[in-house]
């Protein structure tokens, strides 16, 4: 192979120079032309090295024909072999053991960092802060590639509406324009500047199609959207994940609008291959070709090979179907070997860019490894994005910060005490007992007496990731002991929510309550000493009416990572002013699910006044209990009107808008700006208001800052049914605000 290589490069010295990419394609040309069809095979399949560490294994998938496998070159990549040692023997087969010497890419979960954890990403992007985001995303890079790892299966980029979905917690939240921009940093935080680089990873935009719009919330379910949500809402995150150049896409086990979208051509083909013109490769989900039977779009493994190579997904995950079918499907003529060509040529460039064929062991550096997992920079990193990442819902009367000195606090929770659930779901690489609890946070300000008081467990049995968790407890024999501290106690800091484990893949729920007796300790602490800060710790947003009206103060702390107890106890002193903003509507009942702002108008007025026949719930207010965007500060902040430069503009001419914001309130403080359009009337409704720019501002105390929108047609316009984007001449509302639901109000004409 060596020799193949370098007379490329000989060839292209007599002409004019290449660059890299050219160099590239002709490398990959000359590797495919050796390849026989089994080889072309093997890289488009994909094995889990899971079963080789804790056997036994299904019939397939056993370790001995994996291995088998990886010697003839019927393996192009392995997932979730963790560790140099362990990346460095498989890789050792695959390059010296196999007739090519084809290098392995290796995959990995790598979704909230890989053993420091950042928060969990629905909590990143409550920070609104893409430079923090782009930087957690490049640690958790650094400490996997370190680890042997050069492709993570991130980020996740599915638009989600429905709190009901455990997946939630691996988003951006509900929003296009938000989760667009956070896709972007988090592309170019994994991948930098240099996908040869050794510090850097391949991306993964996932999951192609729609995944986050499972019917009633429930994992895995049936999809089923319009051309106008679909392009307008789930597709545009993965748009701009292909802008920023992201080197891969996993499509997704849900069926959309009739077809699973690992068969579905229009999607892979079309779209991302065509319109878009995206060069990397498309993995499959795990097993999800084999998931077409029962999906029933395939008879047979054989139809559902054929199908999916045919609609373009380039590599087999775990399904076996590939390796098993796709020669004789080329033999018996049913599947052109050119779309092997083109599924190989994907997987290859990808592997020359990271530089695997020059040294496919440059991710596996011992002392690296030892060095980077776990350092101190990477620990200041997690910590820094936690804090970003949390949100002030309420802080009526003033509670926090909490004063350094003098007080007797009492914190109440079974979670305060946790050092494993606070990391949160999807942490494949990284050991229980890790964070630093909120107890352990809070000891460090020495100032104030703590008490601590569990009240309840939060679960019974074992909280492990497949483990379903049982919340049926009933021991209230901690409660008098909690309550007894409260009442004592200037302040209570009850630390409730979800365990960490209760969100993620095949965590969906139908109450979006504080499971077990949380509610009930909440009620009871609150009888004895209403002073409560509540933090939650949850990775999806929950319906909390009763503590949204009666308790004073309540922080969204989510699940933070690693450095969980650091952050939390810096936002409750006040060493850290809070600035984040929900991603996510939360709603007031579970009922109201899926709840978003960016919703169209029902046609119907809000108010019974119009019409008795007014669009409304019998039972609940239809608003949201915490909308969009919303979060505080300790400080407060005033907006003046907004500032158009002109009235009408012509098409394609900047609308400029400004306006005035001035920190009001007694501490300096950070507050990101809002920015929302409504194009009033189009030849496809538009929604009642959408996010289109977004900008945070540093303040000190009184100070004033101007801040300026620039609306393009890139903001302006909307695809229709057919994916054509269309920028229409009308009146457009805009929007200028600190959250969905608080903004100032002006309108212009687009000519
Ligand atoms: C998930 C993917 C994940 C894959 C590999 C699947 O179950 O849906 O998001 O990347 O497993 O672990």
């Amino acid at each position: 192979i060596l020799s193949l290589l370098s007379l490329g490069t000989a060839q292209a010295q007599k002409s004019k120079p290449m660059n890299k990419k050219q160099e590239i394609e002709q490398k990959v040309e000359a590797l495919l032309q050796k390849m026989t069809l089994e080889e072309k095979v093997g890289q488009m399949n994909q094995y889990n090295g899971f079963w080789d560490v804790t056997g036994p294994s299904p019939k397939e998938g056993n370790a001995a024909l994996k291995y088998e496998h990886l010697r003839k070159g019927l393996v192009g990549s392995m997932l979730t072999v963790r560790g140099v040692d362990e990346v460095r023997a498989v890789q050792k087969i695959a390059v010296e053991e196999t007739r090519l010497g084809i290098p392995l890419i290796i995959g990995f979960d790598v979704i909230h960092g890989y053993k420091t954890l950042s928060p969990i990403p629905l909590a990143e992007a409550a920070s609104w802060d893409m430079e923090a985001i782009k930087n957690s995303a490049k640690v958790a890079a650094s400490e996997a590639a370190a680890s042997g790892i050069n492709w993570t299966f991130g980020p996740n980029v599915d638009i989600s509406r429905d709190a009901r979905w455990g997946r939630v917690m691996e988003g951006a939240g509900e929003d296009p324009f938000l989760g667009s921009q956070v896709a972007i940093a988090r592309v170019n935080g994994f991948q930098g500047e240099d996908l040869s680089d050794p510090l850097t990873i391949a991306a993964c935009a996932k999951h192609f199609a729609g995944y986050g719009f499972a019917e009633a919330g429930l994992d895995y379910n049936t999809v089923d959207v319009g051309n106008a949500t679909l392009f307008n809402t789930i597709l545009p995150p993965f748009k701009a994940a292909n802008e920023a150049g992201v080197r891969t896409y996993m499509n997704s086990f849900n069926i959309l609008n009739g077809i699973p979208a690992t068969g579905h051509e229009f999607l892979q083909r079309e779209i991302l291959k065509g319109r878009w013109g995206f060069d990397g490769f498309v993995i499959t989900d795990w097993a999800s070709i084999r998931e077409m039977i029962p999906h029933g779009f395939a008879e047979d493994r054989a139809e559902a090979a054929l199908k999916a190579v045919k609609a373009g997904a380039d590599m087999d995950m775990e399904s076996y179907a590939y390796v098993n079918e796709l020669v004789q499907l080329v033999q018996d003529g049913k599947v052109d070997e050119a779309l092997l060509d083109d599924a190989v040529r994907r997987i290859l460039r990808v592997k020359f860019e990271l530089g695997l064929f020059d040294d496919p062991y440059k991710y596996c550096d011992e002392k690296r490894e030892k060095k980077v997992i776990g350092s101190k920079e990477n620990n200041e990193a997690v910590l820094d994005m936690a804090k970003k990442s949390i949100v002030l819902l309420k802080n009526e009367t003033q509670l926090l910060p909490l004063k350094k000195k003098g007080q007797k606090i009492a914190l109440i929770g079974a979670l305060a005490d946790d050092k494993t659930s606070p990391l949160g779901s999807w942490r494949i690489a990284s050991d229980d007992n890790t964070a630093v609890s909120v107890l352990e946070g809070m000891q460090k300000y020495k100032g104030n007496e703590l008490v601590y008081e569990k009240g309840a467990d939060l679960t019974v049995g074992k909280t492990t990731f497949l483990d379903e968790l049982v919340f049926n407890t009933t021991d209230r024999s901690g409660f008098e002991a909690a309550k007894k501290a409260a009442k004592e106690a200037d302040v209570v800091v009850m630390v409730l929510g979800e365990h960490g484990f209760q969100s993620g893949e095949g965590r969906s729920r139908t109450e979006l309550d504080l499971p077990g007796l949380q509610q009930e300790l909440l009620e009871e602490i609150y009888k004895v000493n209403p002073n409560i800060v509540l933090v939650l710790n949850n990775g999806r947003p929950l319906a909390l009416p009763w503590a949204a009206e009666n308790i004073p103060t309540i922080v969204e702390a989510w699940h933070l990572g690693t450095q969980t107890g650091n952050a939390v106890a810096q936002v409750l002193y006040g060493d850290y002013n809070p600035s984040g903003k929900l991603p996510m509507s939360f709603p007031r009942r579970v009922g109201q699910a899926p709840i978003y702002y960016n919703h169209h108008s029902t046609g119907r007025p809000t108010n019974t006044d119009d019409n008795v026949f007014w669009s409304h719930y019998t039972d609940v207010e239809k608003t949201p209990l915490f909308a969009f965007g919303h979060g505080l500060s300790y400080t407060t902040f005033e907006y003046g009107a907004i500032k158009l430069d002109k009235k009408e503009y012509q098409k394609g001419e900047p609308v400029k808008v400004s306006i005035d914001v001035t920190n009001t309130g007694n501490y300096d403080g950070k507050e990101v700006v809002q920015l929302y359009i409504r194009d009033i009337a189009a030849s496809l409704s538009r929604p009642v208001k959408e996010l289109k720019g977004f900008e945070m501002v540093t303040l000190k105390k009184g100070e004033t800052k101007t801040v300026t929108f620039t609306l393009t047609d890139k903001e302006l316009g909307f695809y229709n049914n057919e994916g054509e984007y269309l920028v229409e001449p009308g009146t457009f509302k805009v929007f200028v605000g600190t959250s969905s639901d608080n903004v100032q109000e002006s309108e212009f004409k687009l000519k």
